[in-house]
């Protein structure tokens, strides 16, 4: 039996299926969970290819680590989406991190991973650093008076539930809740494929950031190329040297991928992704 992602009308990945551990409608999404020889267990949302057991350290130490270590002392954070609990992970590495509120639209993936990914999350639900708040992250933003140091988008793509959290609305609110130096860190979508969601989301920046830029990271089962992740703040923010991320990197256990080298070059950009970054 095949899995067929359907992201792409014209093209796409298929998986060997072997066990479905988990599927149903959870109210928000359709939620399936197999298993696959090469990467383990892997989820779908809405036919979207989420995460897998095998390639999920990519995404969450680059989603992460690069505006951690950016930040002079990052203490408040904000998650929106990250259900899997893989970005939460990540972000309790850092021990300057005194609190953590994660905004995940359905609990039912939150649940259902803790059973069927358990090394995505490795126990951070259970942090007391935590606020977990099960709401529309475009909601809650709205709504929000807190003041964050770094704000972390880990949302599906700008279809169904997540279709808000690519929109202006949503972008005016993350810029009231970010601190002066605050950054915000955004899934943006694979700009070989879907290069309108730079172009989109660097629009809808201007009002509200000097800083907008995106930087790369090759996730084999996002296909279509490297991944665009979004990268804003209210300042300038200054390319941190070799010497800090080293310093910043040493202080983090565990990294199977990010690296002061790989940070850096991440944020060289390819001209045709560049082009895409027009007013
Ligand atoms: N790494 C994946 C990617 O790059 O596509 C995202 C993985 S994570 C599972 C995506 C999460 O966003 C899901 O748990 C989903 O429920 C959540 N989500 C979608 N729309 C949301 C919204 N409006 N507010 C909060 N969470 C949302």
């Amino acid at each position: 039996m095949r899995y067929h992602e359907t992201l792409y009308s014209e093209w796409g990945q298929n998986f060997e299926q072997g066990q479905t551990l988990f599927e149903a409608e959870t109210g928000h999404q359709h939620l399936i969970i197999f298993d696959n020889p090469r990467f383990g267990h892997v989820m779908a949302l809405d036919g979207v290819i989420q995460t897998t057991e095998a390639d999920e350290f990519v995404y969450h130490e680059m989603m992460v680590h690069v505006p951690m270590n950016t930040h002079l002392n990052p203490k408040h954070i904000l998650i929106i989406g990250g259900g899997d609990g893989g970005i939460l992970r990540e972000v309790l590495k850092h021990n300057s991190v005194e609190s953590v509120t994660q905004v995940e639209i359905d609990r039912a993936v939150i649940d259902i991973c803790v059973e069927y990914f358990p090394n995505h999350s490795k126990g951070a639900f259970n942090d007391p650093r935590l606020n977990l708040v099960i709401n529309d992250g475009a909601a809650f933003i709205a709504n929000n008076r807190k003041i964050f140091d770094i704000i972390i988008t880990d949302s599906t793509d700008p279809i169904g539930p997540g279709e808000v959290l690519f929109e202006s609305e949503f972008y005016r609110g993350c810029a009231d809740a970010l601190a002066k130096d605050g950054i915000l860190v955004t899934q943006n979508g694979v700009p070989f494929m879907q290069g309108d969601e730079v172009t989109s989301t660097y629009r809808c920046w201007k009002p509200y950031f000097k800083t907008r830029s995106f930087y790369l990271t090759p996730v084999p089962t996002y296909v279509g190329g490297s991944m665009a992740l979004g990268f804003a703040s209210k300042s300038e923010i200054a390319k941190p040297s070799r010497a800090k991320l080293e310093k910043r990197a040493k202080g983090i256990r565990e990294l199977r991928y990010y690296s002061p080298e790989v940070h850096l070059g991440a944020f060289g950009l390819p001209r045709f992704i560049q082009s895409l970054m027009v007013d």
